[in-house]
């Protein structure tokens, strides 16, 4: 079969730092980033998204969450492997059972691309995923306990998956979870590759038997271009309800501006804002860290300043807890 368009761009994404900092004109830069950082966690990231970035900005916002720096690599005290827990809450191969009525499924390890903050930098995915053997262990989990009203598909990144192999999970669930009242999707997708949002996928989604909330990742207002709105109206028009989640992160969104901006422009989009999370403290990722009385503060500025319903909701993962901690 032909790839679909998509599956196209991902693969064209750029893998090499020094040819992502030489489109960037930025090759100043390539003395801290070094080889070691990019072997841990691979540089991935799609020319779409690359495009939106400033050009000569080594600050850019956008350009932060991508590239591997020579900070990863100092060891930092309380930044671990398994930050949040992920590997005593798992229920059967790739899914997680935390919280009251949600089943987490971490569908595939792939994304389309790689953020450097990402708890998942260490998640053992190979042996995993949902996805593996027909969904067979996922859905035999679900449709034993009638506890779960809502499946939630994460990762990596569910979008990776094709459309066909989706809809082969939600048929299966459909048949053999009547208990199941929402699906939630968790993707970076709709963001860094805009494409994915094509007809098959809204095709699927308007015919799932549940209604629809799809959470998509966005950290900056310059995330968001005519192609980014162009696929969230699609998502709108298939019946899904958009959210957005956010990650705090120092250089990136850590100003009330910046995260003030990201509200406004993801609404114009039709995304609420849901979370802002405050950074799972992951090996690899302490330079992104902003503190608790900072990002409180910073909370307390948008609160004065947006609309109520444009403030998310300001919480860490704690192993453990019941939900979602708010600060
Ligand atoms: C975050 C998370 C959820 C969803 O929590 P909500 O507060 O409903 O968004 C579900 N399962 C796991 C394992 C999670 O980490
Ligand atoms: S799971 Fe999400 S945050 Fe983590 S690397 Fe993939 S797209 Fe980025």
């Amino acid at each position: 079969m032909q790839p679909r368009r998509w599956q196209q761009a991902w693969r064209e994404a750029v893998r090499d730092p020094r040819e992502l900092l030489v489109l960037l004109g930025l090759e100043a830069l390539a003395a801290r980033v070094p080889a070691e950082a990019a072997a841990q966690f691979p540089l991935r990231v799609p020319r779409g998204f690359v495009a939106r970035m400033r050009r000569g900005d080594p600050a850019d916002p956008l350009l932060r969450q991508v590239l591997p720096l020579d900070e990863e690599l100092l060891p930092v005290p309380g930044f671990g492997l398994d930050a949040v827990g992920d590997a005593a809450a798992r229920a059967a191969a790739g899914v997680i059972r935390k919280y009251r009525g949600r089943a987490l499924l971490v569908a595939t390890g792939s994304c389309a691309v790689h953020c450097r903050y990402c708890f998942r930098r260490h998640f053992p995915y190979a042996e995993e995923t949902a996805a593996a053997a027909g969904w067979r262990g996922a859905v035999d989990a679900i449709a034993a306990d009638p506890a779960i009203d809502e499946v939630i598909l994460s990762g990596g990144d569910p979008l990776s998956l094709a459309t066909p192999k989706l809809a082969e999970l939600t048929a299966a669930l459909a048949r053999r979870a009547p208990h199941l009242r929402r699906l939630r999707l968790h993707t970076r997708l709709p963001v860094v590759l805009p494409e994915r949002v094509d007809a098959e996928l809204a095709g699927w989604l308007a015919t799932v038997p549940w209604p629809v909330a799809v959470v998509v990742h966005t950290n900056h207002a310059n995330e968001f271009d005519p192609a980014v709105d162009a696929a969230m109206a699609r998502l709108r028009a298939a019946g899904a309800t958009l959210l957005n989640q956010a990650v705090l992160l120092r250089g990136v969104n850590d100003s009330a501006d910046a995260l003030a901006a990201l509200s406004e422009r993801g609404f114009a989009a039709g995304v609420l804002p849901y979370y802002l999370h405050q950074l799972d403290r992951v090996a690899g990722a302490a330079h992104f860290e902003v503190d608790d009385a900072r990002a409180l503060a910073l909370h307390a500025a948008l609160r004065e300043r947006l609309s109520g319903y444009l403030v998310p909701k300001l919480v860490r993962e704690v192993a453990g807890d019941a939900s979602k901690r708010p600060l």
